[in-house]
């Protein structure tokens, strides 16, 4: 006989491996990879197939219940966590993980949007190609979380952030239609690119489940530098050297302070340290051998040199060494958690402007509390600094986070919003910044995303509570 369980429908479709509702099993999908939200859900439901999650979209409506795409849950801004309702439904694409083709005359990398970020990755490289989308959480990520959240990291400056990657989209709709546009065209004007409003979208107008990503030659010759700066060095400007003297063949420009360094080596200083100034980590990279990478990059290094803006720096002879580089700055978001936490901020300037907010916003952070330890690094080449604020030691982490975003965190966007720049670069609006969105968002622009979301879910079955609500 049958139960009055309502899970029990999706039972039918999905069967038993498809739906996960014993509590211990459920727990690591409805807390956010950072410990700061915490939802409930009667079920984790687990398609295995595009058929499976428009079966999936119509029960809900069906039923009443709404529905919170889940990827690899290392999102920042807890869009993947359900509320404290009840009434959603996680949605996890961890059994759709299948590398659809690679084409590799088309340069374009087809899958499920379920394949962890380092899995297509690899399928690239299989055919000498490179996907160069590439994040810290790059091994547990997924591709549909990397679209819902629009992810930067670490070589858009030379490649472009998600949305420039993603040349076709497979989304089942709240309705249980299906938006099949995994065309692997270049050019495409034949009207609105919708594929553009789910990108960046946070699982809050449909559930992408097919993905079509460009990709490039494999880079076979690399040349990186970490560099220590004098004081007062001009950030934006070696940028512009580092163009211009690359051939605009700089794939990464990495900025990073003492303090964040200090939170991955800890008591022991290694060989990479911060000048003065700060330092970068800069990599220029080529499919082509031919390249004299390494004098353009000694050569940038003269020009900075004699201007006086480097106080040492190493590069790298190895493909060791160079990982090591990596590996520190990679380790920051980790070392940040270890050493009890931090209030995040996602900066977003225009270049021009990074060196007045690092002026202000530290003022700023002086005169709020000296005693303050802050971890600022980012994605400079991007215009895009991770300006954190350390949990003290001994702090209660939520009711500090709760003191600083309530007061500190609106001075710093207060200077980021005076020099053209945002509250959020690249994690997103989600849940957690959800408010931000709300007081310094445009009301014409705001007014258009609740009506695109009316457009696409006025029954607000897709991620209630995330971004926006329907009009
Ligand atoms: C160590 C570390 C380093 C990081 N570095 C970076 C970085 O350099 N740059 C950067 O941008 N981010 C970075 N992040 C943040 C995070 O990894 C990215 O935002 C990533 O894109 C999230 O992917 P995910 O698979 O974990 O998505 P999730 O966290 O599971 O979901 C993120 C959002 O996407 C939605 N979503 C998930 N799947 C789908 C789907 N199939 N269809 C529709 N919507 C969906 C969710 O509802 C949610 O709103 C980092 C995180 C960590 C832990």
């Amino acid at each position: 006989m049958r139960s009055d369980d309502p899970i029990d429908v999706f039972r039918d479709v999905l069967g038993a491996t498809g739906v996960v509702t014993s509590a211990d099993l459920v727990e690591r999908y409805v807390v956010d990879h950072r410990d700061l939200l915490r939802g409930t859900t009667p079920a984790v439901l687990r398609p295995a197939n595009t058929a499976e999650v428009q079966q999936i979209t119509r029960l809900a409506a069906r039923h009443g219940f709404g529905l919170v795409p889940q990827a690899g849950n290392t999102g920042y801004c807890g869009g993947a966590t359900p509320d404290m309702s009840g009434r959603q439904l996680v949605v996890s694409l961890e059994r759709m993980n299948r590398i659809r083709e690679v084409d590799p005359l088309g340069h374009t990398l087809s899958a499920d949007a379920g394949v962890i970020l380092a899995d297509a990755q690899k399928a690239a490289l299989d055919h000498d190609l490179m996907l160069s989308l590439s994040l810290g959480s790059e091994g547990s990520c997924r591709l549909g979380g990397n679209v819902g959240t629009n992810a930067g990291g670490l070589s858009v400056l030379r490649y472009g952030i998600t949305r420039d990657l993603v040349l076709g989209l497979e989304v089942v709709l709240p309705n249980g239609d299906v938006l099949d546009d995994m065309g692997r065209l270049r050019k495409n004007n034949t009207g609105y690119d919708l594929k553009q409003n789910f990108i960046g979208s946070e699982g809050t107008l449909g559930i992408v489940t097919g993905v079509v990503l460009k990709l490039g030659p494999k880079p076979v010759a690399r040349a990186t530098v970490w560099v220590e700066l004098a004081a007062d060095a001009p950030l934006a400007r070696m940028l512009a050297v580092t163009r211009r003297e690359s051939a605009d063949l700089v794939s990464s420009f990495e900025y990073i302070t003492a303090p964040a360094i200090a939170l991955v080596q800890g008591a022991q200083p290694g060989a990479l340290k911060a000048g003065p100034g700060g330092a970068l980590l800069i990599e220029f990279s080529s499919s082509s051998t031919r390249l004299p990478l390494d004098d353009l990059l000694t050569g940038t290094l003269e020009a900075m040199v004699e201007a006086g803006w480097v106080s040492d720096a190493l590069l790298a002879q190895n493909d060791r060494q160079r990982a090591a580089m990596w590996t520190l700055r990679e380790s920051i978001p980790e070392g940040e958690k270890k050493a009890g936490g931090s209030v995040k901020h996602d900066i977003s300037l225009p270049l021009g402007a990074i060196e007045p907010f690092l002026a202000a916003a530290g003022e700023t952070v002086r005169c709020y509390d000296e005693r303050l330890r802050l971890s600022v690094y980012g994605h400079l080449g991007d215009g895009n600094l991770h300006y954190n604020v350390l949990v003290p030691p001994g702090a209660e982490r939520l009711a500090f986070t709760d003191l600083i975003e309530g007061d500190l965190s609106h001075r710093l966007y207060a200077i980021a919003l005076g020099l053209g720049g945002t509250y959020s670069g690249e994690h997103g609006v989600a849940r957690l910044k959800r408010d931000l969105l709300e007081r310094y968002g445009d009301p014409v622009r705001l007014a258009l995303m609740r009506r695109l979301k009316t457009a696409h879910d006025p029954d607000n079955i897709m991620n209630a509570g995330a971004l926006v609500d329907p009009a």
